[in-house]
């Protein structure tokens, strides 16, 4: 469940792990996009960083939609809108629940809609379809989180930029994808 302490704790995590693997995000993208990745996520979580220590928001609903609406506005590329939608769903949903299955389960649903992907698709749906499940039967793991995160490593992409390469794809593992299994292993390291 969600509180204010562990999903401040959690953001934090998440914002430290881009912040160290910002590079590696951005190597993922060189061969299948146009090697950004990192930089956009690090811009974004540093927003977030930065949003989150001025307004200091004293409840779920109003961290989560700050962290929406900075990585919306400051990510750039593909991947900020369709994070966060996720996060605008979740925070929507949470007046209701902070139960996390529902919770990610809602934000899937937005990515789902904005950027019409399915699973298969190498994106990073692949990695949060799975997660959803995993949370759902009471099974999420780190080693969960990663085989989900290597399995996007031989499907070819259809969705995005890395469909421009398209058989040339296959072979490497989704930046996006990386960077949602970062989300959900600070998710568990902040024991949410
Ligand atoms: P851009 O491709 O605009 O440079 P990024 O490099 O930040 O943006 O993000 C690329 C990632 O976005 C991909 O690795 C993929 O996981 C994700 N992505 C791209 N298009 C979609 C989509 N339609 N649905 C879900 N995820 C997508
Ligand atoms: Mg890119
Ligand atoms: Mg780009």
């Amino acid at each position: 469940m969600l509180t204010v302490e562990n999903t401040l704790k959690w953001l934090e995590l998440f914002d430290a792990k881009i912040q160290a693997e910002k590079d590696y995000l951005s190597e993922l993208d060189t061969p299948i996009g146009d090697g950004d990745h990192g930089n956009n996520m690090s811009r974004g979580l540093l927003a977030v960083h930065d949003a989150l220590t001025k307004q200091q928001p004293t409840d779920v609903q109003g961290i989560l939609k700050t962290t929406a609406m900075m990585l919306i506005s400051k990510v750039g590329g593909a991947s900020g809108p369709l994070y966060g939608t996720a996060f605008l769903e979740m925070a929507k949903l949470s007046s209701t629940t902070l139960e996390v299955g529902p919770l990610l389960a809602a934000g899937l649903e937005g990515i789902q809609k904005r950027g019409h992907a399915q699973v298969g698709e190498k994106t990073l749906i692949d990695v949060w379809a799975p997660v959803v499940k995993a949370v759902e039967d009471g099974t999420l793991d780190v080693a969960a989180i990663e085989a989900a995160v290597e399995s996007t490593k031989d499907m070819q992409a259809t969705k995005g930029r890395a469909s421009y390469v398209g058989e040339r794809s296959i072979g490497h593992v989704d930046p996006g994808a990386a960077s949602s299994g970062y989300l959900f292993t600070t998710m568990l390291m902040a024991g949410v």
